[in-house]
């Protein structure tokens, strides 16, 4: 599903790697942590997969397309079949969880009787059946990853790629997040994971990819947050 043969990024051209020779592939269905100090790398991977940025050199490609190669005009195809979490949820505060999700099937073209049949039942999967016509400013915190979570399934994406999700959060709410990725995954959707959250990874024991200065330093299955830095 991922794979990435001595894939570098520099942010300018005279600049230095801030990845360098990164080698490694995901299957389909797996679930990854990307972990790593400050400035490892981990949100600059995470942006070159979703193609905000291409790659210097080396390659890297996902769902069988390389990404060094992509035209742009080719962008919204790759990332309808990724969905994104992030740690700010960047939902709109002021609209309701179930225009959040419509909002994102509509971009992508869903037509209305599909929006109106998958967002209750994406909201019902993270939890939040109740509350569909709820402000996601009157949210919690918790609940507004929740919504988050259920806009990326939403559009049934092969993979899931997010950037810090549970930053924001306090452990307990962190861990019930985790445990929702990790139900999104079992059914099948490959999850990556940039976190800092330690007692998540050790927790969760899955695949680990440690990040140091750009370079891989580990890459463990059943990986623990300490052993891999
Ligand atoms: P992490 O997500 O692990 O904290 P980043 O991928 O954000 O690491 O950063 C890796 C390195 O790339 C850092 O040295 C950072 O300063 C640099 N960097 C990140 N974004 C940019 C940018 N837009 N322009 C120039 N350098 C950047």
């Amino acid at each position: 599903m991922i794979e990435a043969k001595e894939l570098y990024h520099q942010y300018d051209k005279n600049g230095e790697y801030v990845l360098r020779a990164l080698n490694f592939t995901i299957n389909r269905g797996e679930f990854v942590f990307v972990i790593g100090q400050s400035g490892a790398g981990k949100s600059t991977l995470l942006k070159l997969l979703i193609r905000e940025i291409a790659p210097s050199k080396g390659s890297l490609s996902i769902l069988g397309q390389d990404l060094a190669k992509l035209p742009r005009h080719k962008v919204p195809y790759l990332r309808r079949n990724i969905g994104m979490v992030f740690q700010d949820f960047r939902l709109l505060d002021e609209r309701t969880a179930f225009d959040n999700i419509a909002f994102s099937m509509r971009v992508t073209g869903a037509s209305n009787s599909d929006i109106r049949n998958r967002v209750p039942h994406v909201l019902e999967m993270v939890g939040l059946a109740d509350k569909a016509g709820a402000r996601v400013r009157d949210l919690s915190g918790g609940e507004q990853q929740r919504v988050g979570l259920a806009r990326a399934i939403a559009n049934r994406p092969a993979l899931i790629v997010a950037d810090e999700p549970t930053g924001n959060l306090d452990p307990d709410t962190s861990l019930e997040i985790m445990n929702l990725l990790r139900n999104i995954n079992f059914r099948g959707t490959t999850v990556l994971i940039a976190t800092h959250d330690r007692e998540i990874v050790d927790r969760l024991k899955k695949r680990v990819i440690c990040l140091e200065k750009g370079k891989i330093a580990g890459d463990e299955q059943k990986g623990v947050y300490a052993r891999a830095l």
